[in-house]
């Protein structure tokens, strides 16, 4: 698989300049590099996933978010789902994998699939801001933490996003 990073920096602890500049402007973090390795390390028994690309990898309490353009899409999720039950069983999580994300409420509705949304209201500005309405009952069982869910949302959109709790 191909990830954000080089090659190198896949099997090294440490990034070298051009990914950590890279990953750097993309607002990147750790965990999702960590995600990066893991992903390589057991996709490498599958030779179909050879030359998949991968956009971004995204880590939720049990999911992992893969996106991907739909071409390399289709591969990682393989035929009738193959490839991805077999990459999902690997890691012990469920794999949801998105091709051409290009708005942020279908990365919400990825994201929390499981989870009811009330809504999602957007401020239009010099920079856009997204609040996205969740029940208060959700509140301890939602994929992903709210402030990483507004991190990974400015580095994918380059906008504000922020989970709003509603009874
Ligand atoms: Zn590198």
């Amino acid at each position: 698989m191909k990830f954000p990073i080089c090659k190198e920096c896949l099997r090294n602890d440490i990034l070298c300049d051009k990914c950590a500049r890279n990953v750097g402007d993309k607002l990147i973090k750790i965990d999702e590099i960590r995600m990066y390795r893991t992903l390589n390390n057991v996709s490498r028994k599958f030779s179909l996933l050879k030359d998949v690309e991968v956009q971004r990898a995204i880590k939720g309490k049990d999911i992992i978010l893969i996106i991907a353009d739909k071409e390399n899409a289709s591969k990682i999720i393989g035929k009738e789902g193959g490839m991805v039950e077999r990459l999902s069983k690997s890691l012990g999580k469920q794999i949801r994998v998105v091709s051409e994300m290009s708005k942020l409420e279908d990365f919400v509705k990825e994201m929390f699939y499981s989870t009811h949304i009330i809504g999602i209201n957007v401020i239009y500005g010099e920079k856009d801001q997204y609040k996205v309405k969740i029940p208060s009952s959700e509140k301890g069982r939602l994929p992903i933490e709210p402030d990483r869910f507004a991190k990974i949302v400015r580095s994918i959109f380059g906008v504000d996003a922020e989970i709003i709790f509603e009874n």
